[in-house]
């Protein structure tokens, strides 16, 4: 694959986050509360799964990074530049793979990069036309009408498009709704090769599976709110986890541990909450073994993990 490696200079000044959001608010003019109060930072270099289901607000979110939403209040910068205080730079930092395809019919691909080229103000002599084809595999289409182009070549005319300015970040807004198994994956190629490069990427999705093979971190945004953000081996975890509170027959001074449960704590002189990966072992294997460290078992109430509705959610929707 061609290198797409950002022509933008790191600047040694720069704050170590590629985007950085603070208290971010969005309340369109019908009244809709689409974003509350949402903080997250993306480190460079990192890929970063925005993942929520539809309607959570993600579009609005990316929209309000590439300018095209006018936020109601908070703070965001994209590579240290702040959305207001420095929205030319921001822009030029970022590059925004929309969620909805949209081209003119009439332009060819190379044409179609030529024009986002110009309006990035890109020189002729810094131009990588013919380049960005080649890698997003284009190249013999360079020359075609946009409108006979199959969906897929589409998506990856939007992904060199967004490269056009050579932008340090890169934002996906669910580049993968509705699109077959192969191009996903012809898809994930091109963005883990960016990343590779350097580039920091950012995608939305509300495939949990999608977001946890490719992401380092991910952050969960349900109805607005950021309910999760951490690194996906954590996310995920959590998301095995299942608890369940018994009631023991007698007090005792700690937990009953066991090299099987995730976590145990005393809750109450005589009640004891086990977190256990469900994967690996079920209710009656934990009160058994509590049964086998010579305790009796009064009452039992299983407990699910925060995230398992949200996750079962997310999923169930896919
Ligand atoms: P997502 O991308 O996560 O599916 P969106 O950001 O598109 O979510 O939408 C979040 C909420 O804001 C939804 O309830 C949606 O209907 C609403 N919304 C999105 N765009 C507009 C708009 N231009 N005007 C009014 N409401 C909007
Ligand atoms: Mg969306």
């Amino acid at each position: 694959m061609i290198a797409l490696t950002p022509c933008v200079r790191y600047r040694t000044d720069m704050s170590e986050q590629a985007i950085s959001i603070h208290n971010l608010s969005k309340k369109y003019a019908g009244g809709k509360q689409a974003l509350s109060d949402v903080s997250f930072d993306v480190a460079q270099g990192s890929i970063f799964g925005l993942l929520g289901p539809n309607g959570a607000g993600k579009s609005t979110l990316i929209n309000i990074l590439a300018g095209l939403v006018m936020k109601t209040s908070g703070s965001a910068s994209i590579w240290g530049f702040d959305i207001d205080a420095h929205p030319r730079n921001a822009k030029a930092s970022i590059g925004i793979v929309p969620q909805e395809i949209m081209f003119d019919p009439f332009f060819t691909p190379k044409e179609a990069l030529e024009l986002q080229a110009g309006l990035y103000g890109v020189p002729k002599s810094k131009r990588r036309t013919m380049e960005l084809l080649k890698a997003v595999r284009l190249e013999d289409k360079a020359d075609a009408y946009a409108r006979t182009l199959s969906g897929g070549m589409k998506r990856r005319l939007l992904v060199a498009k967004a490269m056009v300015h050579a932008p340090p970040v890169i934002v996906l807004d669910e580049p993968t709704a509705g699109v077959d198994i192969e191009l996903r994956q012809q898809l994930w190629d091109y963005v883990q090769e960016l990343n590779r490069q350097g580039v920091t990427v950012v995608l939305t999705t509300h495939y949990l599976e999608e977001a946890e093979q490719l992401c380092d971190r991910i952050a969960i945004i349900n109805h607005g709110q950021l309910i999760a953000n951490k690194p996906t081996r954590e996310l995920v975890g959590m998301a095995r986890e299942k608890a369940v509170v018994l009631t023991l027959d007698r007090d005792v001074t700690s937990a009953p541990t066991h090299a099987a449960f995730e976590k145990a704590e005393l809750v109450g002189e005589r009640t004891v909450e086990i977190t256990y990966n469900k994967d690996r072992m079920n209710a009656g294997e934990v009160l058994s073994v509590i049964q086998g460290l010579g305790l009796g078992i009064i009452d039992v109430t299983t407990k699910e993990a925060d995230l398992e509705d949200v996750f079962l959610r997310l999923t169930s929707t896919a």
